[in-house]
């Protein structure tokens, strides 16, 4: 019913080289016919991207986008320049631009609404640190970050959104969540959706992030709640990013 995604986030990583490495490796048959794919590679890249990517299943992404249309913000990007480039989806809210960057969940929520005028899809990224799993409060965390990001949704809104479930230890650490501590987070995600919509609840795409690689990702795609991957590390090599859409 729902069509998997499988979503790669190069980070600050990457070259032309690995793009078109991509676009060759994607050129061949194979992948399943039901999952959408996509790639979201620095800015630099996204017009080698969308050339050499042209006659494959891949997707472009973006890994965030700055609030605003355009003006004074040296550095930053706007969701009406990615759309123009052709991107389909951005990440928002990943646990690193809210680490690393202090995005709150309030720019979170503003990046979310940017990239839906601007006709994107936002994949929104939520997830616990260890701490918090320890203490027992990994639900109230994840749910308080999905909710205040879709409190001031209309429904037609929300049926734009995927949901990436990313427990922030096990980003880029090699500790994956196992495939029950993902479902139960991602179930947990979807009940919660569903006091707002039942309908919309089935529909919605929810992404394990993780740690995810060509070994474990069948066994993660298999549960019921988990829609797709956020994939890292392993987004970086052609083939192995291809193995594991293979697994959807
Ligand atoms: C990520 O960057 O969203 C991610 C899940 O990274 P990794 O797969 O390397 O853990």
């Amino acid at each position: 019913m729902r069509t998997p995604l499988i979503a790669g986030n190069w980070k600050m990583n990457g070259s032309t080289a690995l793009v078109e490495a991509f676009g060759k490796v994607f050129s061949q048959p194979g992948l399943p016919v039901n999952v959408d794919v996509t790639i979201h590679p620095p800015f630099p890249y996204l017009e080698a991207a969308r050339r050499a990517f042209a006659d494959t299943r891949l997707t472009l992404g973006a890994q965030t986008l700055n609030p605003l249309h355009s003006g004074a913000h040296t550095g930053e990007v706007s969701g009406g320049m990615l759309k123009e480039l052709g991107v389909e989806y951005v990440l928002i809210g990943h646990s690193e631009r809210r680490k690393l960057y202090r995005e709150s969940d309030d720019h979170v929520c503003d990046r979310v609404l940017a990239a839906l005028s601007a006709g994107i899809k936002p994949i929104l990224c939520v997830g616990e640190t260890l701490e918090e799993r320890d203490a027992g409060r990994t639900m109230e965390v994840v749910l308080q970050q999905v909710g205040h990001v879709m409190a001031p949704l209309e429904p037609a809104q929300r049926a734009r959104l995927a949901i990436a479930y990313e427990p922030v230890w096990a980003i880029g650490t090699g500790r994956t969540a196992t495939p029950e501590q993902a479902q139960e987070v991602m179930a947990g995600i979807r009940h919660y959706q569903a006091g707002y919509d039942e309908e919309l609840a089935q529909q919605l795409r929810l992404l394990y992030g993780g740690s995810m690689n060509a070994k474990n990702a069948a066994e993660l795609l298999a549960q019921p709640d988990i829609d797709g991957g956020l994939v890292g590390g392993a987004s970086l090599k052609a083939e192995d990013f291809y193995a594991i859409c293979q697994s959807a």
